[in-house]
């Protein structure tokens, strides 16, 4: 049987490398970018990798994810921090026991210190919405002034809603830390690609039975023949592009977020203090990137991204982060079920194919699944 995958970021190309590695057969990969690796990509310019579509951070618990991405690369030992800067004090999210003190003065954190820790069991999570359901009136203070400080603006920023109107699932990301620990993913296995996200999928694809076609989109009289060979049985189609697209907007646009990104040289060693320095309540912009810190590259001069979240609109600029609430999700449910009662050899994975906020093991995992559900 022929395949066809559809997109040449992450999902297509562990699919891609699995139906050649597994099931011995031929895979032509369609990208409609001019490069590879999604939103991944990642480029050198002035000895920096830059990540065109905003910091990626490789972080899992799960070993099947590691090892088969460990084939393709080698990663290093970067623990991801965010520094986030709260009306002008520097302090680190997710909201940790260390946030406090760098807040607050040493007599009110030692006091919100000793409440919270004869609240909670050292080492918990708290998300937010949890954590606004405070008694105790010192802690309440410390609630409101987390919500207030960190998730209120953020969150109008990032999504255009407010917190209350989010799904908890996306706050939850983020959850107040009750201990020491400053990073912002505990996953046991985490490190960026020690030569970047786009030449770790390069070697995913590189494979003699995988042809990748950049600049090619899955549209018009291809697109027809190819859903007819599916039918017939002939080819299989994985398509991890989003499902509206695939069965052209029949039910109307799936909504998204999208993400501006405006990035600028500047000639000095380091722009900021880490990587990715937050700006939850103050400016327009959500996050400052500094490249250089992921692979600690030595450079006389540094590059850094500026972020902005913007509403998606289709044709205009790219699709970021699906919507979590229930009428996006029933929709998605709507084009699903119209796919499965149409269609046997068409496979829809991925962020946007799933129409899900997966993080980049997720997508991973995902991949190595449906490969060997088949
Ligand atoms: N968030 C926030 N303030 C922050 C960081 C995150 O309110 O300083 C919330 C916000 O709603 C965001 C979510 O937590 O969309 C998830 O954050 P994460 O950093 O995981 O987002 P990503 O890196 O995937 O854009």
């Amino acid at each position: 049987m022929k395949n066809i995958v559809v997109g040449a970021g992450i999902s297509g190309a562990v699919v891609a490398n699995l139906l050649a590695e597994k099931l011995s057969e031929e895979i032509t990969v369609l990208e409609q970018r001019v490069h590879i690796a999604g939103n991944c990509f990642d480029y050198k310019e002035d000895g920096i990798t830059v990540q065109k579509y905003g910091a990626h951070i490789f972080h899992t618990d799960n070993i099947e994810v590691w090892k088969f991405l460990r084939r393709y690369t080698d990663f290093n030992q970067y623990m991801h921090k965010v520094v986030a800067v709260i009306d002008g004090i520097h302090t680190t999210i997710p909201f940790s026991i260390p946030s406090i003190y760098s807040t607050f003065p040493p007599s009110l954190a030692q006091k919100l210190e000793r409440k919270l820790l004869e609240k909670y069991t050292y080492g918990s999570k708290v998300p937010i919405s949890d954590f606004l359901q405070q008694d105790d009136e010192d802690l309440r203070f410390l609630a409101n002034f987390v919500y207030d400080k960190i998730f209120k603006d953020y969150t109008a920023k990032q999504w255009g809603v407010k917190v209350s109107e989010l799904s908890s699932k996306v706050s939850s990301r983020v959850p107040v830390n009750i201990s020491m620990d400053q990073r912002y993913f505990t996953d046991k296995y985490q490190g960026i690609p020690v030569n970047g996200y786009t030449e770790m999928i390069q070697r995913i694809l590189d494979h003699k039975l995988i042809s990748v076609k950049l600049n090619s989109c899955f549209s018009g009289d291809l697109k027809s023949e190819l859903l007819k060979d599916s039918q017939k049985g002939l080819v299989r189609i994985f398509y991890t592009g989003s499902i509206d697209e695939l069965l052209d907007y029949k039910y109307g646009v799936l909504p998204y977020r999208s993400l501006k990104f405006e990035f600028s040289k500047v000639n000095r060693d380091f722009y900021q203090e880490n990587s990715v320095v937050n700006y939850p309540c103050n400016y327009d912009f959500t996050r400052i990137h500094e490249f250089k810190y992921f692979l600690s590259e030595q450079t006389p001069s540094t590059i850094i991204a500026k972020e902005y979240p913007i509403e998606y609109k289709l044709g205009e600029n790219e699709r970021y982060y699906p919507i979590d609430n229930h009428s996006n999700n029933s929709l998605y449910q709507r084009y699903k079920e119209h796919l499965q009662a149409t269609f046997t050899n068409v496979f829809v994975l991925g962020r946007l194919g799933d129409y899900h906020y997966y993080d980049m093991d997720d997508s991973v995992e995902k991949a190595l699944n449906l490969i060997h559900s088949i």
